[in-house]
């Protein structure tokens, strides 16, 4: 079925695969099936919709609402909900079901859940069991670290996002079991290896992509277990470390050479690892995972990104360890899931923000270990069975009886769909992006649909400027920490690409000792986006083999430079 997205009116398909994963997915109360229509949006402008409810990376500093103690929160001090200290929300003194509320059939369900958003205090944010790593969010067990985002029992690592198990390394992107590494990207189980993307297991290797146990290379591609290699060239030890000194003295020329040539090198048409039938960008140990980008062990998903074992999902960023799951953000070990945001260790609940150890709830916010709920009031079995189909249906769906074929609620789809239209369905679509408590440049929006201040005030959100003056002139930063003076850490340095002020920690002007790594010029803001630019953005192209006219699903647009090889020529020719 082909239909226009309702935000972007481009054209998107929706497969009989498609209706019928919604058709699994959606919940039957009193012997009947509250069918989940067919989206209305296309994967991209769901995909923004949801991330818009996502902030990883900004933190603040403010009051927590409770006790009056100064936290660390991913709430701005400007964004109107209450926020308490974590350990506060976790406790006694916090209870939920205290703001409960009746569902009222006069407003809209979002209306009322938005009323429900800005009453119930927030957790200051997810960093469980830190040790001496006050700025990390949605982490875990992490130790000496700073600015960690999405990040799982790491020590002594700084400003990276999706990284576990990682010791000292700093500057990286979806790494797992690193040591010493900085700017590494999609990579794991390497040591003291630097500005490199989907590598594994390498050590001491400086400007790599795709290498597969190296050691001492530069400026390669694509090689596996070779050692002092330049540009793909092989040298033996001493002639490797006479021709890299001066590469290494100039590093930023090195990698501006090193891009330039790479362009040249064919590649491969998607980065997977033990695949089958999968379709995406970074792809390992999966099977019938369509257009999904950074994950691991998906069976029968689509439209995932950034999420580790799942079987069963649709329309899912940061989620692990899950089954049957439909568009939902920030997530972990959850079962029949639809509509929920930050929500772990569920089962059978919508609508739900912030919701932990729960089942059988609706439109809650801010459940631990709670059942037949809806807007965080108690109800019975019985009770909430019977209130939740008529909720739905004010919410604009369709009770059918259960077992109904999906070919009669297909037929049927269209009719109920222009009378729902009238009243702008809410059944069936995630929360819409005008309650989410980030201003849209806060989210994870903005790193995969950016726009501009104009674009999102007109689209009706809210935009945050920078409230910070920044100095016009910085310090003059020398090129190498072994140069730098005692007090460069007090100093303030200005960003040579976006203007703003940044410092250097004793911990990174130590790093930087021990790798001889050139004192970065940007800040760690404007060093993600470049890395996060290291990758194809997550959209997919038909086109054919460079080499052979095999026909190719790709993340490669057709107007990039690179060529671009299918799975048999790419090995053929590179490896
Ligand atoms: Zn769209
Ligand atoms: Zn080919």
């Amino acid at each position: 079925m082909e239909k226009t997205c309702k935000t972007c009116n481009h054209q998107f398909e929706i497969t009989d695969e498609d209706l019928a994963f919604y058709e699994r997915i959606s919940p039957v109360f009193g012997g009947k099936k509250y069918n989940i229509t067919a989206p209305t949006l296309c994967h991209d402008c769901r995909q923004q919709r949801r991330l818009s409810f996502r902030n990883e990376r900004n933190i603040y500093r403010r009051k927590s609402d409770l006790s009056g103690k100064e936290v660390v929160t991913m709430y701005a001090p400007e964004s109107k909900c209450l926020v308490y200290d974590q350990n506060e929300w976790w406790g006694d003194s916090f209870d939920p079901l205290k703001y409960g509320k009746d569902f009222s059939f006069d407003k809209p369900f979002f209306e009322q859940f938005k009323e429900l958003m800005m009453a119930v205090p927030r957790i200051s944010l997810i960093n469980k069991e830190p040790e001496n790593s006050e700025y990390c969010n949605f982490a875990f067990r992490n130790k000496d670290s700073y600015l960690l985002f999405t990040a799982w029992e790491n020590d002594g690592c700084c400003y990276s996002n999706r990284i576990g198990k990682s010791r000292d390394t700093f500057d990286s992107s979806n790494v797992i079991n690193c040591e010493l590494c900085y700017s590494a990207v999609d990579s794991e189980n390497s040591y003291n290896c630097s500005f490199i993307k989907n590598c594994s297991n390498c050590t001491d290797c400086i400007l790599g992509q795709n290498l597969r146990g190296c050691k001492n290379c530069f400026a390669s591609f694509g090689l596996a277990n070779k050692q002092y290699c330049i540009g793909n060239i092989q040298y033996d030890k001493e002639e490797y470390e006479r021709r890299i000194k001066p590469f290494l003295e100039n590093l930023p020329k090195a990698k501006e050479d090193y891009f330039n040539w790479l362009k040249k090198i064919p590649r491969r048409y998607m980065e997977a690892t033990n695949v089958e039938n999968c379709t995406g960008d970074n792809i390992y140990n999966s099977k019938n995972a369509k257009e999904c980008y950074e994950v691991k062990e998906l069976q029968d998903c689509k439209f995932v990104s950034n999420a580790t074992s799942l079987k069963d999902c649709y329309d899912i960023n940061n989620d692990d360890h899950s089954e049957l799951v439909y568009e939902c953000i920030g997530s972990e070990k959850n079962y029949m899931h639809i509509f929920n945001d930050i929500c772990w260790f569920n089962s059978e609940i919508a609508y739900c923000s912030l919701c932990f150890n729960s089942k059988n709830c609706f439109g809650c916010i801010g459940l631990k270990k709670n059942e037949y709920c809806i807007l965080n009031k108690q109800y019975t079995k019985e009770q909430y069975e019977e209130l939740v189909p008529k909720i739905i249906e004010h919410m604009g769906g369709i009770g059918r009886a259960h077992g109904a074929s999906a070919q009669v609620e297909r037929e049927s789809g269209s009719a109920s769909s222009s009378e729902a239209e009238l009243k702008e369905n809410e059944w069936g679509e995630f929360f819409p992006m005008n309650i989410s408590l980030f201003a849209y440049n806060e989210s994870m929006a903005q790193d995969y649909f950016p726009m501009d201040k104009d674009n999102v005030k007109t689209r009706g959100l809210r935009w945050r400027d920078d409230e910070e003056e920044t100095p016009k002139i910085g310090y003059k930063l020398p090129d190498f920490a072994k140069d730098a003076k005692e007090d460069i850490c007090q100093q303030i340095l200005i960003c040579e690409s976006s203007g703003k002020a940044y410092k250097l920690l004793p911990k990174e002007l130590n790093f930087y000792k021990k790798t001889n790594l050139p004192l970065p010029r940007k800040c760690p803001n404007q060093r993600h986006k470049e890395r996060m630019a290291l990758r194809n953005q997550r959209k997919l192209y038909d086109r054919k083999c460079d080499k052979c006219g095999t026909p190719i699903t790709t993340t490669y647009s057709p107007k990039q430079p690179e060529t671009v090889y299918c799975e048999t020529c790419y090995l053929e020719t590179v490896s």
